[in-house]
This record gives structure tokens, C-alpha cells and sequence, in this order.
């Protein structure tokens, strides 16, 4: 199975269209993002620390990161990766190509979704997502069909995340177009990157990941 990385600024869609991957190709999501949230509940001071970062929208350090996901490839021999919020800096990049060439694996594309800045504040400001299964919601675009209930599973677990908010946003996009960014170009140089547009209706956007999936 083929592995790659969805690249794009907070509110692209990246966690949603990966999710979307996991269902219908049974591939393997790794959100660092995901693991950071989990690891901020077990109230170890590590996730205590990590916590306060994310709330005001840092990066957490690389060193913690790349310590998640190689914990996570080396655990999972059969590949089918989806690289959704990693790598974020260029050090991570590198880490990456050395994790996977370690473990006799390859990286097959980098997606990168392309959305404008006034349309990630409108889509991170609404979102919201069901506690229980991870479905995710938007109060104008996309609302459950009854209201706080979930569509998938049921539950009425729905939570908004912390750093959700305006100003935390601001931060989040300051670190994606200072350290993140600089990744378009260096899997440009790769040879490795492909574009979606990233605000078409999601199953367009599907659609076109699927096409670049199919050729990788
Ligand atoms: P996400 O769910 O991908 O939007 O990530 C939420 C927050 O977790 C980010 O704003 C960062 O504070 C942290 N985070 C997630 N992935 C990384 C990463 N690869 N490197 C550094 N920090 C990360």
C-alpha cells in the first residue's frame, strides 16, 4: 500500500479526507495532532506541557514528535501510512525520509491541499467534532442532521477543541507559513508533490486524492 503525507495549513480538511482514506482503503491515519490531544489526557506533566503549547498554538518539539510516529511506523509493518499534521518543519521531513528508509519503506506522494486564508478561519471557527467516534461537524457547513447528536454513531459527546479559537488560530498559521510551508518546496525539489484544491465540496476533494493515489 502506498504511503503519503497530506500537507496544508490548520482547517484544510487534512484530518477529514484522511479519515475518508482510512474508510475506504483501509489505510492507517497517523495524526500527530491526535496523538498530542491523547497524550494530554494521561495528566503526565509531559502531556501537561505539551498541552499549554497547543493551547496557544505552538509547535510542540520535534523531538516529541518524531518520537510518536516512530514509534507508531516501527509498530506497523504493513505500511498504508497517511501523514496528517507531520512532518510541520523541515527537521521532521528529515526524520521522516530517514524513519522510512530505516524500516525499508518509501514515501509515495505529498498531497498538498490548497485552501485560502479567509476560508480557514470561517471552517476552524465552526468546527466541531463528535467526542466518541471522531466524525467531524461544522455549525453553518456541514451540521449533524439533529442537532448535537451524531450522524455516525449516535452520541451526543460533541466537542469543540481548544485551540479552535481565533486567537490560537492566528498563532497556528504564523508557525504553518513560517516552518511548515517551506515543505512545498522541498518535496517540490523531491519530486514528490502534487496539489488538490482544498476548497472544493469534500467529495471532489476526495475524488482527486483517490486520482493522484491511483498513479502513485
Ligand atoms: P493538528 O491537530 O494537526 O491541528 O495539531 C494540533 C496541535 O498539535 C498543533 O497546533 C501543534 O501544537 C501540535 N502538533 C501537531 N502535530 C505537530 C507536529 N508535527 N509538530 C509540532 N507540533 C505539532
Amino acid at each position: 500500500m502506498v504511503n503519503i503525507i497530506l500537507l496544508g495549513p490548520p482547517g484544510a480538511g487534512k484530518g477529514t479526507q484522511a479519515k475518508r482514506l482510512v474508510e475506504e482503503r483501509g489505510m492507517v491515519q497517523l495524526s500527530t495532532g491526535d496523538m498530542l490531544r491523547e497524550a494530554k489526557t494521561s495528566g503526565t506533566e509531559m502531556g501537561n506541557r505539551v498541552a499549554e503549547v497547543m493551547a496557544r498554538g505552538e509547535l510542540v518539539t520535534d523531538e516529541i514528535v518524531i518520537g510518536l510516529i516512530e514509534e507508531k511506523i516501527t509498530g506497523h509493518a504493513g505500511g498504508g501510512f497517511i501523514f496528517d499534521g507531520f512532518p510541520r518543519t523541515l527537521k521532521q521531513a528529515d526524520a521522516l525520509a530517514e524513519l522510512m528508509n530505516r524500516t525499508g519503506q518509501t514515501l509515495d506522494a505529498v498531497i498538498e491541499m490548497q485552501v485560502d486564508d479567509a476560508a480557514l478561519v470561517a471552517r476552524i471557527t465552526g468546527r466541531f467534532t463528535c467526542g466518541n467516534c471522531g466524525e467531524v461537524y461544522h455549525e453553518v457547513t456541514r451540521p449533524p442532521k439533529v442537532a448535537g447528536v451524531c450522524d455516525v454513531c449516535g452520541s451526543t459527546d460533541m466537542r469543540k477543541r481548544a485551540d479552535d479559537n481565533e486567537d490560537a488560530l492566528k498563532q497556528r498559521l504564523m508557525e504553518y507559513y513560517k516552518k511548515t510551508s517551506p515543505l512545498i518546496g522541498y518535496y517540490y525539489a523531491k519530486n514528490q508533490l502534487s496539489a488538490v484544491d482544498g476548497l472544493a465540496e469534500m467529495d471532489a476533494v476526495s475524488e482527486a486524492i483517490a486520482s493522484l493515489l491511483d498513479k502513485a
